[in-house]
C-alpha cells in the first residue's frame, strides 16, 4: 500500500515526466515480495541530486538536501519523507566504507549493493526489476553477495555482520548460511576491527531484533566473528529464548543479555546500559516474578524471566504474567512517616531500604503492620 501512496506516486510521476527514472529499491522491495512489513521507502534515480531538487521543487515538494554529497536528497510527499539516492557506482575503499561515484546506470547502482536480494527495484506500478537475478534468492531466502564475497567484504568489512543479520531477518529459518559467503565472512573476520563501533552497534542491535538470531549467532560463534563483537559471549541460550520469544514480541537487550560477553566497546545508551545491568543482576537472582514486576517494570521483568528460563533450562513460572502484573500494581505499604521520628537520616533510608527487601521477600504480601511490628534480626539458631 505504500506504493499507492498518492504522495509518493506523483513525485516518481514528476521525476519520469523530467526523463528521468524513479525506482523503489532495497528493504521496500525485499520485504513487500517477502510479505513482511516495510521499513523504509528508498527510491534510486538517475538523476543527479541537484535535478532531484530541481524537479521535486518545481512540482511543488518540500526538499532537504539530507547528504547531497553522498547523493541523498529527501523529499517530503504526502506528509512523508522519501530518500531519492542518485545511481552510484563504488570507485575505491578503504574497507571502512566503499567509496561510491554517481552513475546513470542501473546495473552500476545494483552491482555495488551488498546481497541480491537488496538489489531488487520497483517501478511505480509495481513492476520489478532484477538486474542481477536476485529473485530466485530472494525466493530460496538464500543470502547471497553481490559478486566476490571476498572482494565484497574487502571494500567494507561492515558487510560481515550484515550478512548473518539478513539471515536472522530473511533467510531461510530451516537452511543454513551460504556456504560461500560463510567462508569469506570466516576467512575476513580479523577486517572487523577497523569498522567504527557505532556501525557495529546497529549492525548487532538489528541482529537481535530479527526474528531468530540463534543461527545466525551460532554460525557467528563458530566463524570466530563473534568474539570479535562481543568478546566472551555464549551463544548457547539464544536457541531456548527463541522458542519463549513467542510469547513476548522479541527484545534485543533480552537476547544481548543471554548472550553475555563484553560490551563497553558497543557505547550503548545510559538507558541501555542500566537495562542492561538491570536484567543482567536479575538473571543470577531467585526474585519472584511480583517483585521483578514491581523492581523492574512489566517489560523488563518480562525481559529478565524468559532470558532466565532461557538460560537455565526451566519452564517459566506459573502465571508469571499476572503475578508481574500483580507487582507492576503493588504499591510498598510503607512509608518514611511509619519511620519517623525514631529513624533518620541516614538510618532512614537503611531501615525502608531492608523493609523493603523483606517484603519483597514475602513476594510483596507482607502487611504494613507486619513490616513495622516485625523483628530486625531472624531468631538465633540454638
Ligand atoms: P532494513 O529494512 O533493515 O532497513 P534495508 O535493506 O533497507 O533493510 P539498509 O541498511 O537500510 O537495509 O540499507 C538500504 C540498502 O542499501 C540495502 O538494501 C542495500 O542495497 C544498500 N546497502 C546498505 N548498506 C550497504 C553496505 N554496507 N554495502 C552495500 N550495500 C549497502
Ligand atoms: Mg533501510
Amino acid at each position: 500500500d505504500w506504493l499507492d501512496h498518492p504522495g509518493t506516486q506523483s513525485l516518481c510521476a514528476a521525476i519520469e515526466a523530467a526523463g528521468h527514472r524513479a525506482l523503489f529499491v532495497g528493504g521496500c522491495v525485499r520485504n513487500s515480495l517477502l510479505g513482511v512489513p516495510v521499513g523504509d521507502v528508498d527510491l534510486a534515480t538517475d538523476a543527479t541530486p541537484e535535478s532531484v531538487v530541481r524537479i521535486a521543487g518545481d512540482a511543488g515538494f518540500k526538499t532537504v538536501p539530507t547528504g547531497i554529497d553522498h547523493g541523498t536528497v529527501t523529499v517530503i510527499a504526502g506528509g512523508e519523507p522519501h530518500e531519492i539516492t542518485t545511481f552510484r557506482r563504488d570507485v575505491e575503499t578503504d574497507g571502512r566504507r566503499a567509496v561510491v561515484a554517481f552513475s546513470d546506470r542501473i546495473e552500476e547502482d545494483a552491482a555495488r549493493r551488498d546481497f541480491t536480494m537488496n538489489a531488487l527495484y520497483a517501478d511505480r506500478r509495481g513492476i520489478v526489476l532484477d538486474p542481477l537475478g536476485g529473485l530466485p534468492d530472494l525466493k530460496a531466502r538464500r543470502v547471497r553477495f553481490v559478486g566476490d564475497p571476498e572482494t565484497r567484504i574487502r571494500e567494507d568489512y561492515l558487510r560481515i555482520l550484515r550478512f548473518f543479520r539478513f539471515h536472522a531477518a530473511y533467510g531461510d529459518p530451516e537452511g543454513g548460511l551460504d556456504a560461500e559467503g560463510l567462508a569469506a565472512c570466516a576467512a575476513l573476520a580479523g577486517g572487523l576491527d577497523v569498522i567504527s563501533r557505532e556501525r557495529i552497534r546497529a549492525e548487532l542491535k538489528k541482529l537481535l531484533s530479527a526474528r531468530d538470531p540463534a543461527p545466525s549467532v551460532a554460525a557467528m560463534a563458530q566463524a570466530g566473528i563473534l568474539a570479535r563483537v562481543l568478546p566472551g559471549a555464549d551463544p548457547r541460550a539464544l536457541a531456548p529464548l527463541a522458542h519463549l520469544d513467542a510469547v513476548q514480541p522479541p527484545r534485543w537487550l533480552r537476547r544481548l543479555a543471554v548472550l553475555g560477553g563484553e560490551t563497553a566497546d558497543l557505547r550503548l545508551s545510559k538507558a541501555e546500559t542500566r537495562d542492561l545491568s538491570a536484567l543482567r543482576a536479575a538473571l543470577g537472582s531467585m526474585e519472584t516474578p511480583a517483585a521483578l514486576g514491581w523492581r523492574l517494570g512489566r517489560a523488563l521483568a518480562a525481559d529478565a524471566l524468559l532470558a532466565r528460563a532461557a538460560l537455565l533450562e526451566t519452564p517459566l513460572p506459573p502465571a508469571w504474567q499476572a503475578e508481574v502484573e500483580r507487582g507492576v500494581a503493588a504499591r510498598f505499604p510503607v512509608t518514611a512517616a511509619d519511620l519517623m521520628p525514631e529513624h533518620t537520616g541516614e538510618a532512614l533510608g537503611a531501615r525502608m531500604k531492608q523493609l523493603q527487601a523483606r517484603w519483597l521477600a514475602s513476594d510483596l504480601t507482607a502487611s504494613r503492620e507486619a513490616l513495622l511490628k516485625g523483628r530486625d534480626k531472624l531468631p538465633r539458631l540454638r
